[in-house]
């Protein structure tokens, strides 16, 4: 899962699904945004 967040509108899209554009506000524009997973990172 690719997943980013609209610059413009702040719409977060999965553009494996709905291509490198933001169907709310037709933006290219996005900023990688983290995938909502906990990540469990062990310490050392
Ligand atoms: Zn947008």
């Amino acid at each position: 899962m690719s997943i980013y967040k609209c610059i413009r509108c702040g719409r977060v899209i999965d553009i494996e699904e709905t291509g490198m554009r933001c169907p709310e506000c037709s933006s290219r524009i996005f900023i990688k945004e983290k995938p909502a997973r906990i990540k469990k990172v062990k310490a050392i």
